[in-house]
């Protein structure tokens, strides 16, 4: 049931003599749950003549702001503009692999693999693996070591899909929390370790110099970060190969899918990254784990560009909060324990705070990624020359929307040369009432009833 303030709320949206503007800037947010108020105004001045031609303000708008989509990339902060974010990723990446906005078809008969890179083991937790379509037993060991915590290293469970215990640590106490973080810490230095291995072996075996390599070949790739159950990341990337001029150009006729599969396994194998002495912690080696996953993308084979674009969005518009942390920043003061937090997150950030006090790993800013579980490189990142880019699909959507404004004759067709346009907007807040966040979310669709976080 809604709070007697909330109808009240709705109650007083309902008859403002400015509702129906209102409701038709809430279905523009396309059911945001918290669209971005802006106060300003828009003028369009005749250059040779400094006549004003039209002019718009928020001054005449419901609340004297404009309402616009957060375009946040999340789907636990908003599941509308995620959704967006997650069909322009999946746009952006299948034109990669299948050509379009811009790429030439021809790049389907390129090179390309899907590549798992994963993290090292940090401690045997518990895992749902199936056989056959039949569930395994977790972690079952008929002679099990006790570990000095008087845990058996053991578990014969056939665990559900969705329980709960998934991820986590047999002996939390055993589980080596400070590698967990580091590695997720020092991922993206390892990636980009990765790729520089990569056309190393990649020139080595062509019998290349690296020079002569980049002028015949372009590696190009895409990649999302995916938080595993326990709490760490790993990659999915697309790496393709290219002709020295990007996906319009062929590869030479030695840069087969087999070359470059040998320069991905070989670059994973190489690859790691330092990590200093401080204080009480060792110094450390983190190199990627054992598994590695490599398939060929074919159009119709068994890993199509579909399933691969499809795979990569949807990771997307996921953070570490899928592991059971917050979507939140956390600082040190607060009280871990009284957050809604798994006990093997809690952990992972406790750690991130013990580590982050470190001179020696200042750096990695621990701290103030200890909500990420240590992680602080992109979700999604791609090579310049993938695709398209996330500017020029939202450039084609609002060039599309202004279209549709002067036809439906909102706004007026002006010649962009000869008129020049001044804009004037400041930040005025943020989300919904309690009252408003239920009737947008009956005009919208959306499901928000959660919000009510308005923000001024
Ligand atoms: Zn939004
Ligand atoms: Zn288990
Ligand atoms: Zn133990």
């Amino acid at each position: 049931m809604p709070s007697p303030h909330a109808v009240a709320g709705m109650v007083s949206r309902l008859n403002d003599p400015h509702y129906a503007r209102w409701a038709s800037q809430v279905r523009a947010t396309g059911g945001c749950r918290q669209p971005i108020h802006l106060r300003g105004k828009v003028q369009h001045i005749d250059r040779a003549t400094g006549e004003l031609l039209h002019s718009y303000s928020t001054r005449t708008e419901p609340d004297g702001v404009l309402r616009v989509p957060c375009k946040t990339r999340r789907a636990s902060r908003c599941p509308a503009c995620a959704e967006v974010y997650r069909a322009d990723t999946y746009q952006l990446i299948r034109a990669g692999l299948a050509g379009g906005k811009g790429v030439p078809e021809t790049v389907t008969a390129h090179p390309c693999l899907f590549v798992t890179l994963t993290a090292p083991s940090f401690g045997v937790v518990h895992t749902r693996r199936e056989k056959n379509g039949k569930v395994l037993p977790c972690h079952a060991r008929r002679d099990a070591a006790t570990c000095p915590h008087g845990r058996v290293m053991s578990c014969t469970a056939r665990h559900g899909a969705e329980e709960t215990c998934l991820g986590e640590p047999l002996c939390p106490d055993c589980y080596d929390y400070a590698g967990s973080v580091l590695f997720n810490a020092l991922s993206p230095e390892l990636w980009r370790r990765f790729t520089l291995a990569l056309h190393r072996r990649l020139a080595k075996a062509a019998g290349l110099t690296q020079r002569e390599l980049r002028e015949q070949v372009t590696v190009s790739f895409a990649k999302v970060a995916e938080y595993q159950r326990r709490g760490v990341v790993h990659f999915h990337a697309v790496i393709r190969l290219d002709g020295p001029d990007g996906p319009a150009s062929p590869p030479p006729a030695w840069a087969m899918a087999d070359a470059l599969a040998d320069a991905v396994r070989h670059a994973a194998s190489a690859v790691s990254v330092p990590v200093p002495a401080a204080e009480s912690e060792p110094a450390r080696v983190l190199r990627w784990g054992a598994q590695l996953d490599i398939r060929p993308i074919t159009m119709g084979g068994e890993l199509t560009d579909q399933a691969v674009a499809g795979y990569i969005a949807k990771y997307a518009t996921k953070a570490a909060e899928c592991v059971g942390t917050l979507d939140r920043r956390v600082s040190p003061l607060d009280d871990l324990d009284a957050l809604p937090l798994r006990a093997h997150a809690r952990r992972l950030i406790a750690e991130c705070f013990r580590l982050g006090a470190l001179d020696e790993l200042a750096d990695l800013r621990l701290t103030q990624w200890a909500h990420m579980l240590g992680f602080r490189g992109h979700f999604s990142t791609k090579s310049r020359r993938y695709s398209t880019t996330f500017g020029q699909i939202r450039e084609e959507r609002a060039e599309h929307m202004r279209a549709e404004a002067v036809s439906t004759g909102r706004l007026p067709l002006f010649d962009e040369d000869t008129v020049l346009v001044i804009t004037e907007w400041e930040y005025a807040g943020q989300g919904y009432s309690l009252g408003d966040a239920l009737l947008a979310a009956a005009l919208t669709g959306a499901r928000f009833s959660d919000s009510g976080g308005l923000r001024e």
